[in-house]
């Protein structure tokens, strides 16, 4: 055709987990929160008021810096608002790579950055994980102008030390930005690393802890100027009216999120408990999901490809990756009891 620019003629694009139209079904392929968001956020829906959507936007979302920087201890100046953590990774590859500045990042990991990358021309340096998704020594020496590293780590749903990342913000010439996508499910988080160094973003997202998948809302922590370099790099209004009230009701309801969280997590220990029961290995995961291996356990085991090609015939979707490490697994994200029960059923059929 000839019209693109050659490095996007060449990029496949990102495919994104099916969304099936049916609703009566178990959708555990795109680690949607199974609960409904807050009902603070509906009613700061309801409210929204025809002038809000008359005028332009706040093009920094002021509201939500302010919430979002009064729970995390920080200054309105180190929060930028994105549409979704998916733009401040775009912002970012932007505003750092581009021909002569790679992006480095461990793998297997989201699939979302090589895209980016290769849509500005970008090289990547991918370090693979070990078994344990232990962090690469070898990615502090890779000289990139951006390192990216999911922690907890998608599709793994594993941790790495913060003492490790301190380090490796330290060592790093570059800026090094920590996805923290699903850190609403984990232990701890990396805030600190923000007070402490200059060059360390972190991504968060209303997707997955906060159920606002459908919002597209998301948010950059960092320092100061750090944030005022990203903001040159963003769209001037890059968060509607209607999503900043409505990720500033759901921030600003803690209780609500809390208690979503706990329910997610003890969840999370009976699937992953019930997984390995049935012959899966599952790691402990940090996240909503769990990634189960096709195990050694299983007299004679499905592929895990074909073990999701029966799931969906029975209105249950889980997420395969057909690429190398990845394919002998499914990621699995914690539904409600009643969804992951009749997972586990069915696998139970399956594989049982
Ligand atoms: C979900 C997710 C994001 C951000 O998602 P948004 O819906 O754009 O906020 C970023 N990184 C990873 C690894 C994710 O899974």
């Amino acid at each position: 055709m000839g019209y693109f620019r050659d490095n996007v003629e060449r990029v496949a694009g990102y495919t994104p987990g099916f969304q099936p139209r049916a609703t009566d079904v178990v959708k555990l392929n795109t680690n949607e929160n199974p609960y409904p968001p807050s009902p603070a956020v509906m009613k700061a829906l309801a409210g929204i008021r025809p002038e809000q959507l008359r005028r332009y936007p706040d093009p920094v979302g002021t509201a939500f810096r302010q919430a979002a920087a009064r729970i995390h201890g920080v200054t309105p100046e180190n929060i930028m608002c994105c549409n979704g953590g998916d733009d401040l990774l775009s912002i970012a590859i932007r505003a750092f790579c581009d021909a002569g500045r790679p992006l480095a990042y461990p793998v297997p990991t989201y699939t979302l950055y090589p895209v980016l990358a290769a849509l500005e021309d970008c090289p990547t340096i991918e370090v693979p994980f070990d078994e344990q998704f232990n962090l690469p020594p070898a990615l502090v020496k890779s000289g990139a102008a951006l390192t990216i590293v999911c922690n907890p780590n998608a599709p793994s749903g594993t941790c790495v030390p913060i003492e490790e990342l301190a380090s490796l913000a330290d060592e790093l010439t570059g800026v090094l930005l920590i996805d923290e996508a699903y850190v609403d499910f984990a232990d701890r988080d990396c805030i600190e690393l923000v007070r402490e160094f200059d060059n360390v973003i972190l991504l968060r997202s209303l997707s997955k802890g906060y159920s606002l998948a459908g919002l597209r809302f998301g948010y950059a922590i960092a320092d100061a100027a750090l944030i005022a370099g990203l903001m040159k790099v963003k769209d001037s209004y890059n968060v509607d009216a209607v999503a900043i009230a409505l990720a500033t009701a759901a921030i600003e309801d803690q209780p609500y999120f809390k208690a979503n969280v706990e329910k997610v997590r003890a969840d999370r220990a009976v699937l992953t408990e019930r997984l390995i029961a049935l012959g899966f290995g599952v790691l402990d995961s940090a996240t909503n999901f769990v990634l189960a291996t096709v195990g050694a356990k299983h007299l004679s085991p499905l592929p895990a490809e074909r073990i999701q090609e029966k799931l969906a015939k029975r209105n249950i979707y889980v997420r395969y990756f057909d690429v190398p490490g990845l394919d002998d697994k499914l990621r699995i994200s914690v539904g409600t009891k009643q969804q992951n029960d009749r997972l586990l059923a069915a696998l139970k059929e399956i594989v049982g």
